[in-house]
């Protein structure tokens, strides 16, 4: 490939369009295994590029009638990217875990317990259902949480010790870096925190591995030094829209939980866990204005929280299954602008300890932000 092909088109534009339109793949079977349904991104597949590893819907309608196409990778793993015809971009799939072929000694796999994301995040659902996904009326209508568990993929409920032992293997059989542990919102006041205290302790005492703990805020800002006391590195509380109205509609029973709880909730955490080290994810494409997400972003880095602004993907099987992606051209309005607010803030994609903002495989911003520090 030559070097043309790829200035062609920048990293982060590509990744932009790989995102919104998804890929079809020449051989389904190449790299990790791609999951369908479950918590995070779903319908994907990892994907390095230029050196970034991206997640590229391959499974979600969109992804079907997409002008890219990932070739048949060669003997050193290594696949071409052709845009209608075009090769625009050479990449590389991650290996299948080692981990995935081990087992708890009661049998159950310990790819059932967590899975890699990216190239180096072990992730996992501690608690595999939600309080809030009972009904229609109540379920956030992106969410996929409970259909890797009915299809046996996953099991509910995994226990510290599950943890301890799979996060061990990663890293010495993966060398994973850090883990993301996120949870269904349980029906007690604390929303997942005393459950994530506990798995976060297991984990540290058997081994040394950075964690970002995700769940809604607590009932009581009390948790948050109990998980960073527990061994916790980072948090994410994700807002997931901005606006009132897009989050009541999208997310009827999260909604309810207010943007100014969220706020003082991030306003209390950033001192226990370090200005950056406590993120939300927010998805672009559900409604919410351009403007409005930037101006969300704007007080989030103010306060120290790092906004990980992701495109919305469809999941196939949810009530939003047909919603469509946004547009690269609606992710590039977005992710410039903040990248610029992020290096101008000092919050940086690469301080994160650990986390979604840290691996930024769901987004082009971590690409963005890397621009923004070359252009200096
Ligand atoms: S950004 Fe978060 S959800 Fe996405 S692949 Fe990375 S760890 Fe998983």
């Amino acid at each position: 490939m030559s070097l043309t092909m790829l200035e062609a088109m920048p990293t982060e534009q590509l990744i932009n369009e790989l995102q919104s339109f998804g890929a079809r793949l020449e051989d389904a079977s190449a790299g990790v295994a791609s999951r369908q349904g479950g918590a995070g991104p779903s319908d994907h597949k990892a994907m390095t590029i230029d050196g970034m590893t991206v997640m590229v819907p391959v499974h979600t309608a969109p992804a079907f009638k997409s002008p890219y196409l990932v070739g048949l990778p060669d003997a050193q793993g290594r696949s071409r990217i052709r845009r209608n015809g075009e090769i625009v971009a050479e990449i590389s799939f991650p290996n299948t875990p080692k981990f995935y072929a081990l087992s708890t000694e009661d049998g159950i796999p310990f790819s059932k317990i967590a899975v890699l994301h990216g190239k180096d995040v072990l992730a996992t659902t501690v608690l595999q259902s939600c309080v809030r996904y009972t009904s229609r009326e109540k379920t956030c209508q992106f969410c996929a949480i409970g259909q890797s568990l009915a299809a046996g993929r996953t099991i509910e409920r995994k226990t510290p010790a599950q943890l301890a032992a799979v996060a061990k293997a990663a890293v010495e059989l993966d060398g994973v870096k850090h883990m993301v542990m996120t949870t269904g919102t349980p029906p007690g006041k604390d929303r997942g925190a005393a459950i994530l205290t506990e798995s976060v302790a297991a984990v540290k005492a058997a081994v040394d591995l950075p964690i970002q703990v995700q769940c809604e805020p607590p009932d009581d800002d009390a948790w948050f030094a109990r998980l960073r006391d527990a061994g916790a590195d980072a948090l994410g509380m994700h807002l997931e829209a901005v606006t009132p109205e897009v989050r009541a509609r999208i997310m009827p029973g999260k909604a309810q939980v207010s943007v100014e709880r969220y706020f003082s909730a991030f306003a209390a955490a950033v001192p226990v866990f370090g200005k950056g080290q406590v993120s939300t994810y927010i998805l672009a494409g559900l409604g919410d204005t351009p403007n409005a997400i930037l101006e969300t972003s704007a007080k989030l880095i103010a306060i120290g929280v790092y906004p990980f602004v992701v495109p919305f993907v469809p999941i196939s099987g949810t009530p939003l299954a047909n919603h469509p992606t946004p547009t690269p051209d609606f992710m590039h309005g977005i992710l410039q602008p903040l990248a610029k607010m992020l290096l101008r803030s000092g919050l940086n994609a690469t301080d994160i300890k650990a986390g979604c903002g840290k691996c930024g495989a769901c987004s082009a911003l971590s690409a963005y932000e890397r621009v923004q520090k070359n252009d200096l």
